[in-house]
């Protein structure tokens, strides 16, 4: 099984060259410690636990899962050990608020290292992963006194998190709701209800679980309007921080699941447990977004890490396993076969892994100085650029989780399919990145309810098409520069282009359409959201060669010009083979509603 490594030479090539992560630090108020030295030394120290502690155990966790007893859950063998290790060495504050004792540092740098943990080890990555959106919400929503209470054990990686929307009838539609929180004259609530697929909602790492709960307030008016949230925790706090009583929440079982089978996923039963609200009441889903959101970019990166993880185990197999000879010559002459590396449909799969993987670094690396941006506002009290950054990045959080995720699962199974049969053996490990990789188009919504967010909510109601225009005036700015250069550039620059046009146009006929037909924006929704995903990774593949062609023509980048090569050549690559792939989408959104509805329920099929 090959080792994982951390991609730092890919990833410093999009922080100091494309992306010029430097000057955007030096622009925000919470940037000034975070030097090219120090976020250098940041990802090499989160490199080597990622690679020496934690990529170890990703297979032996998958292969023993976590165990149920009466209540408690143990997790694999060496995840304890693993988790003291992360906790001591203070990954989790980077990006938090040094007076609850993180570093202060940008969140983007938080979202590099989500990236590494998780192709190391998604499974371990849940744990510390959970909490994160946790202490956002608190932080954002709660009281001076729920912070102080909270949040520096959360930050220091002592307690975890946990979110805790899912109940047996729902899981997207929220509305349906039964969890019931009943008002206690001290000020708190006891909750009453059963939570289910709750992602680190038992686990043996910690001594403290805290949970964010959705329930209704008794009398709550129906639907999303009548939801609260509420912090529960696993044991209560005493007023000196100290652990008091054990609160009421139980672990009533786990699940036993296809992927990430070292992620305790629990049902909880809340009988009577003491909650505190956050928040306003009958506002809880509003604040839950706070969480949602985080939680979505995170579940995005899952795509990269997985198509990180199946490449790097598919490329040394195509090395080294040899088949038949290549069909234009023999390549390797000292052996009676050639190595599979040379065979066209091999490279397909695995340049194919290596654009979705880096092509989608690049997105999120993109979307992480919005999210870097956002924070800064908040910090400043200009709450209207707040809001502009978030809405901005309100536009990118559905492409990303729902086309990135899709395309993960697509790397992962074609790094098993570069293995053949042996890709099905469990010791490889490249059957586990298919089975990890599953879940991540499945939970924090679904890619049909991030397409629905997209198009419907994002795209139509609240924008009227603003946001796609505004990317695509992004897109112009990039290809105008090249748009009269010769060879592979200056194509790309003016597919840009074409593409930027045909988004825009897409985007208004499904307006119009939708006016008269309402069930259009449904059926059109997931080829939209692949649509937008396809183009907007074209961007970032287009701005990665255009700045290696510029530093192989200056000769003033830190990288080989071989390496600036492969990236211009990927990019090639994903304009030639990938991208044609958005024309088909764009044919199915604009499809009738009428094929997709017109069939009777009763007749799908027939006993
Ligand atoms: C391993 C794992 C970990 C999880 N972790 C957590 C966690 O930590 N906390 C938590 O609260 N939950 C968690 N979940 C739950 C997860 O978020 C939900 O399973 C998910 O949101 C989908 O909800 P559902 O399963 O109820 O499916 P449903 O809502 O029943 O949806 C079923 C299908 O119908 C589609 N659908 C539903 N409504 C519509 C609509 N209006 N239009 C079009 N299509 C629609 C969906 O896209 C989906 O394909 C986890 C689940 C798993 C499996």
């Amino acid at each position: 099984m090959t080792q994982y490594k951390v991609p730092l030479r890919d990833m410093r090539f999009l922080i100091n060259e494309v992306l010029d992560y430097p000057t955007h630090y030096a622009s925000l108020s919470n940037g000034a410690e975070a030097t090219p030295e120090t976020v250098d030394a940041i990802l090499e120290g989160a490199a080597a636990i990622c690679e020496d502690v934690l990529a170890p155990l990703n297979l032996s966790g998958d292969a023993e899962g976590c165990h149920f007893d009466n209540g408690n859950v143990s997790t694999p063998a060496g995840f304890k050990e693993a988790y003291r290790q992360f906790a001591d060495g203070g990954w989790q504050g980077l990006s938090f608020p040094v007076a609850y004792g993180g570093q202060g540092l940008p969140t983007s740098i938080s979202l590099f290292n989500t990236e590494m943990m998780g192709a190391a080890n998604w499974s371990f990555g849940m744990y510390p992963g959970l909490s994160l959106g946790c202490i956002n919400t608190i932080l954002e929503y709660g009281t001076e006194a729920q912070k102080n209470q909270y949040l520096p054990p959360l930050v220091a990686s002592e307690w975890t998190g946990t979110m805790c929307l899912t109940e047996p009838q729902c899981g997207t539609d929220l509305a349906q709701i039964k969890t019931i929180a009943n008002p206690q004259e001290n000020g708190s609530y006891h909750i009453n209800g059963t939570k289910i697929f709750i992602s680190a909602g038992e686990h043996d790492l910690v001594s403290n679980i805290i949970h964010i709960v959705l329930a209704r307030l008794p009398d709550a008016p129906a639907g999303t309007r009548g939801i609260s949230l509420f912090v529960v925790p696993k044991f209560l706090v005493n007023e000196d921080g100290s652990l008091g009583a054990r609160n009421t929440v139980n672990c009533g079982s786990i699940e036993h699941k296809m992927g990430i089978r070292a992620s305790a996923t629990a049902v909880l039963n809340f009988d009577g447990a003491i909650g505190y609200m956050i928040g306003e009441p009958n506002k809880g889903l509003e604040a839950m977004f706070t969480f949602m959101n985080t939680a979505r970019i995170g579940t995005a990166i899952q795509g990269i890490c997985h198509a990180e993880a199946s490449f790097q185990g598919a490329l040394p197999y195509a090395r080294e396993r040899r088949s038949m000879r290549s069909l234009s010559k023999k390549r390797d002459l000292d052996f009676a076969a050639d190595a599979l590396i040379w065979h066209p449909d091999v490279r397909r799969m695995l340049l194919t892994q290596k654009a979705i993987a880096e092509g989608g670094r690049a997105m999120i690396y993109g979307a992480a100085q919005i999210a870097d941006l956002m924070f800064d506002a908040a910090l400043k009290g200009d709450f209207d650029k707040q809001k502009e950054h978030d809405d901005r990045l309100g536009f990118y959080t559905p492409i990303l989780k729902g086309f990135l995720t899709e395309m993960g699962l697509e790397s992962a199974n074609l790094g098993m399919q570069v293995y053949g049969g042996h890709g099905y053996i469990h010791e490889h490990g490249m059957e586990q990145i298919v089975r990890d990789a599953r879940i991540a188009t499945l939970y924090e919504g679904t890619t049909g309810i991030q397409a629905l967010d997209l198009l419907g909510r994002k795209v139509l109601l609240t924008s009227r098409g603003k946001c796609v225009r505004e990317f695509t005036g992004i897109m112009f700015g990039l290809a105008r520069k090249r748009v009269f250069a010769s060879g592979a550039i200056g194509k790309m620059a003016r597919t840009l282009i074409k593409r930027a046009v045909e988004w825009n146009v897409l985007t208004m006929r499904i307006m119009l359409r939708a006016k008269g037909d309402r069930e259009s924006i449904g059926s059109a929704s997931v080829d939209y959201l692949m649509y937008s995903g396809y183009v907007m990774m074209a961007y970032f593949w287009a701005l990665q060669a255009d700045k290696a062609a510029e530093l192989l023509q200056n000769g003033k980048g830190r990288e080989s010009p071989d390496f600036y090569r492969a990236k211009i050549q990927t990019a090639e690559f994903y304009f030639e083979r990938l991208l044609p792939r958005a024309s088909t989408h764009k044919t199915c959104a604009l499809a009738s509603t009428r094929s997709v509805m017109q069939l009777d329920k009763d007749n799908f099929a027939f006993d």
